[in-house]
């Protein structure tokens, strides 16, 4: 076998065997280092041609390439298809008939040329184990090598011995393959594995046919609307992604009665294994479809025409969202990726964090990670849980930030269509953000006094009560922690609450500010300056010209487009006039929240704004839900003061 295998020959296997005719991005990199007898870390997404890296070679050297996969289930079809092209390739796995095993395992001794796919527990069972001292496989391949890491997604503690195999077989050139890992995650894979100096290919990541977007509804009702805008916006099929059962089924529900002749089939693992998997074959086979499922939906699901990806929660990491959202579009045509997300998802994410470490139904406690792993391994889920809101507010490139998190610097993202890229270009449907605009002696001030507002609040609060204190809210909170007394109390009055904490993520982002979680328990990180955050606030360094877009143009939700500063609104709400029935209504609601006040012995603001009041009062709404949904109500005025004000509405009328 040559070292340097001629790049004609390649070509020609490529065409012959495989019947492809060009090379993705990488593959040919990746299989001359194989080829070359280097070990290689490969790290590309689903479906960007992982297995050519390793069948490819297999085919053109002779010898044993032994394939380590998770998925028994999917062994026996990638074996068939390789017998189709007439590859030669074997299974050995634990489904197999005892007679069955014998002859696969005498022919494997017997010096078999092709690809043996096994399971990792396959190294530890006794027939197995019998033979490999007498095997000498050419190539040995880690499939799903994130398997391997604590770190990954789905670890398994089999995966974690494979450097023993290895170790036995004397090291053999060794390719491991993954589509989701970060540079952490992949520096774990090539120590457990012991590869040597591998080539490190990530690559693939780019999808410029997805249209990424994402926005912030805080209100169930608001994302149920916005739902249903989306999809009705579509006739090609589609998957939308919920965190739980419960909201699989309540999507599901909607969805149907507002569109009720859309073929809408749902998926997750509370349901009964026959009506999962008729379900999916009805969505793959079903123009215009749509699936409402939970993450246990989409492994090998390969239907090219998928439209869009909704997502109606936050997933808990980037790579989730990144494998799910990345299954619209596999044919290369424009889909949409749309992530709606709330504080509430990320509470849910907190939820099944708090829960690693504790057994899953069926498992033995004997098959847990050491209370310090669980700590180390919740530590890291918050981290990622972090990144994946950074993605959700940034005003930067998605597609460039999905190529930073993953270290895919191989490719440059051109004519981008992701929310924040057409902002920059002056899209009608922007999110304010103008791209190319410089770091002004304005944005300075600002970042400046966001530092200060943080410096001040001495790691003691979370964003959002930086941001409330900075804005100026009369919030309770502000008056509980006596932060109205701070000398940066309503210093960026001229913001939302809203906007605040999305400048004060930038900075994090930016690497001004940081979040620490104080306890170590629970994620209820405080926001704290880094030594460059002092030095830019003390003036002695300035912010980095990434922020130059840091000062909001627009409201994401306003139709007008006239600063975003809060003037705006107070102008707007100046003008509601009241007519006669209204005017009395207001009077009533004063008159309730002065009674209101005097009980809690709180000023009259603290209950409720003259402005909400008079929002109330002009448009009164029909009940609790209603009154939920006006700017102003959030859930805790709502408990306490809903049925007071609902009451006094009802005494006017
Ligand atoms: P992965 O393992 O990365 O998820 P696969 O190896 O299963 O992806 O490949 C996905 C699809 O892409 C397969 O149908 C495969 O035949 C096809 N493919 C792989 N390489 C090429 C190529 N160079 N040209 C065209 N199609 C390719």
């Amino acid at each position: 076998m040559p070292k340097h295998m001629p790049d004609l020959d390649l070509d020609q296997t490529l065409r012959d065997v495989f019947g492809l005719e060009e090379f993705r991005p990488g593959q040919r990199e990746v299989i001359a280092d194989v080829l070359a007898g280097r070990d290689v870390m490969c790290v590309m997404p689903t479906g960007a041609g992982k297995s050519l890296c390793y069948q490819l070679p297999a085919v053109i050297q002779p010898g044993l390439t032994i394939v380590v996969s998770p998925l028994i289930s999917l062994m026996e079809d990638q074996v068939q298809q390789l017998r189709d092209e007439g590859i030669s390739a074997v299974v050995l796995n634990s489904t197999l008939s005892a007679a069955l095993r014998r002859q696969v395992t005498a022919e494997i001794e017997a010096g078999f040329n092709g690809l043996l796919y096994v399971a990792p527990e396959r190294f530890f069972a006794a027939d197995f184990m019998a033979i490999m001292p007498r095997l000498k496989p050419r190539l040995f391949v880690v499939d799903e090598a994130h398997c391997v890491s604590s770190w990954g997604h789905d670890f398994r503690p089999e995966y974690a011995r494979l450097g023993d195999v290895r170790e036995q077989w004397d090291w053999p050139t060794t390719i491991a393959l993954t589509a989701t890992a970060t540079a952490d995650v992949r520096k774990d894979i090539m120590r457990q594995l012991g590869l040597r100096s591998p080539g490190v290919y990530v690559t693939g990541f780019d999808r410029p046919n997805l249209r990424y977007e994402s926005k912030n509804l805080s209100k169930e009702i608001d994302k149920d609307e916005e739902l249903i805008r989306l999809v009705k916006a579509e006739t090609g099929s589609g998957i939308i992604y919920c965190a739980t059962r419960k909201a699989v089924d309540a999507a599901a529900e909607m969805l149907k009665r507002v569109a009720p002749d859309r073929p809408i089939f749902t998926y997750h693992g509370g349901m009964e294994n026959d009506a999962r998997t008729q379900n999916q074959e009805a969505f793959m086979q079903t123009a215009g479809a749509v699936c409402i499922a939970t993450n246990a939906f989409g492994m090998g699901i390969n239907k090219p025409d998928i439209r869009f990806v909704f997502h109606y929660n936050l997933p808990g990491t980037l790579e989730a969202y990144y494998q799910e959202a990345g299954r619209a579009g596999r044919d290369g045509r424009p889909s949409k990726c749309v992530l709606l997300y709330s504080f509430k998802d990320r509470k849910i994410q907190e939820f099944f964090i708090d829960r690693i470490g504790e057994p899953a139904q069926g498992e033995y406690h004997d098959a847990l990670p050491d209370p310090q792993t669980i700590v180390e391994l919740k530590d890291h889920a918050r981290q990622k849980l972090d990144l994946m809101l950074s993605y959700a507010r940034t005003f930067r490139c998605r597609r460039q930030m999905i190529l930073d998190y993953f270290g895919d610097t191989t490719t440059e993202v051109q004519d981008c269509v992701c929310d924040a890229c057409r902002a920059g270009k002056g899209d009608a449907q922007d999110t304010g953000v103008d791209l190319s605009r410089e770091l002004d002696e304005e944005t300075i001030t600002l970042v400046r006094k966001l530092l200060s507002g943080i410096a001040r609040m001495k790691g003691q609060f979370g964003a959002a009560t930086v941001a409330e204190c900075l804005a100026g809210s009369e919030s309770d909170r502000m008056l509980r922690w006596r932060l109205h007394e701070l000398s940066v109390y309503g210093l960026l009055k001229a913001y939302h609450v809203k906007q605040i904490v999305a400048m004060l993520h930038r900075l994090m982002e930016s690497g001004l500010a940081k979040q620490r979680d104080p306890d170590g328990v629970k994620f209820r990180p405080v926001v704290e300056l880094t030594t460059a955050g002092v030095e830019v606030m003390r003036g002695a360094q300035r912010p980095p010209a990434t922020l130059a877009d840091l000062m909001p143009r627009g409201r994401g939700n306003s139709s007008g487009r006239s600063g975003g500063r809060r003037e705006v609104r107070a102008m707007v709400e100046a003008v509601e006039e009241l007519d006669g029935e209204s005017a009395l209504r207001f009077e009533r609601l004063r008159k309730m929240r002065s009674t209101l006040a005097r009980e809690r012995g709180v000023p009259a603001y603290v209950v409720c704004h003259d402005s909400v009041l008079r929002h109330i009062a002009a448009r009164p709404p029909a009940d609790i839900m209603q009154l939920g949904r006006i700017k102003g109500m959030g859930p805790a005025k709502v408990t306490q003061y809903g049925e007071a004000i609902l009451a006094a509405l009802r005494e006017t009328e």
